[in-house]
């Protein structure tokens, strides 16, 4: 199964594709965690991406295509995944387009998630997340056994990204580049379907299962 989830920042995404990824077997890609993991090992796609992804930009389009173009071709996405964070621009979704017409497939479904911008500020926030294994938590609504430890012992941060001051920045981009990739695939016939992210996380998860039963 090739699936796509689709979302502003703060939605949720990230968790449920984990989630997800885990019940489905699919390895669960996801660019922001690609890109970070760069920056940590300083390599050349990391010193390109550090300074867009701190002021709340898109990192360019060609450097993320390339590197999800060698993501992709790995053996353990041959079967399928779920790609959390990309596509997030309409040259973003052609590439993709393109890369599986070449490997003679194409995508299953694309999931979107919505959300009120009130709530996806306070998510963000209050976001706390592990650089070492990349879970996510939240000051409030999940918080960690152990106040700023991961349950994988490394002590939680918040990402520079995730502050007041650039989550605006980051819900305006996401309104401008990747809101229209919701009409591109609808235009395209691809089975879309919306899923409002206001529950808890099982609540959502527990949907999203109802919606990929439902149609598959
Ligand atoms: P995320 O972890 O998905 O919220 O991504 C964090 C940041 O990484 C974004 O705000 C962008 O700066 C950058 N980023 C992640 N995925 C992409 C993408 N597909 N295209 C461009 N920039 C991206």
């Amino acid at each position: 199964m090739k699936v796509v989830f689709l979302g502003p920042p703060g939605v949720g995404k990230g968790t449920q594709a984990s989630r997800f990824s885990k019940n489905h077997q699919i390895p669960h890609i996801a660019t922001g965690d690609l890109l970070r993991t760069a920056i940590t090992n300083k390599t050349e796609v990391g010193l390109k991406a550090s300074s867009f992804i701190e002021a709340g930009h898109l990192v360019p389009d060609n450097v993320i295509i390339q590197l999800m173009n060698e993501r992709l071709d790995s053996p353990d996405a041959e079967e399928g995944y779920v790609l959390d964070g990309f596509p997030r621009t309409i040259a973003q979704g052609k590439a993709l387009d393109k890369l599986l017409e070449e490997k003679g497939s194409g995508l299953d479904r694309v999931i979107y998630f919505s959300l009120d911008e009130l709530t996806l500020k306070e998510r963000i926030v209050g976001r706390r997340s592990c650089p070492s294994c990349h879970s996510v938590y939240h000051t409030t609504f999940k918080k960690p056994d152990l106040e700023g430890v991961c349950s994988c012992g490394a002590a939680l941060v918040q990402r520079k990204d995730d502050s007041a001051e650039t989550v605006t920045k980051r819900l305006a981009v996401y309104r401008d580049e990747t809101a229209p990739l919701i009409d591109y695939y609808k235009n395209q016939g691809v089975l879309l379907t919306e899923i409002k992210a206001d529950g808890s996380l099982d609540d959502v998860a527990e949907l999203l299962e109802g919606v990929i039963q439902d149609n598959s």
